[in-house]
């Protein structure tokens, strides 16, 4: 199935309605992008698990937001 405009919530198919799915597209978008990082302040932060984030630069890990760094 073509990926549809919305992004990573393409996975729910037509339910839940398109604004919505949207919405969750760009949490998602933000969640699993890097983050800067608030020791080296270099774009390298992953989000690791709920509310864990590690850099890849510099190793620190940390705890942030659940889904998104501070
Ligand atoms: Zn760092």
């Amino acid at each position: 199935m073509a990926t549809k405009k919305v992004g990573s919530a393409g996975r729910f198919g037509s339910r839940y309605g398109k604004t919505i799915r949207v919405k969750i597209a760009e949490i998602e978008k933000r969640q699993r992008g890097t983050h800067v990082c608030p020791y080296c302040s270099k774009q390298q932060v992953r989000r690791v698990s709920l509310g864990i984030y590690e850099c890849r630069k510099c190793r620190a890990k940390f705890t942030g937001r659940a889904y998104t760094l501070a």
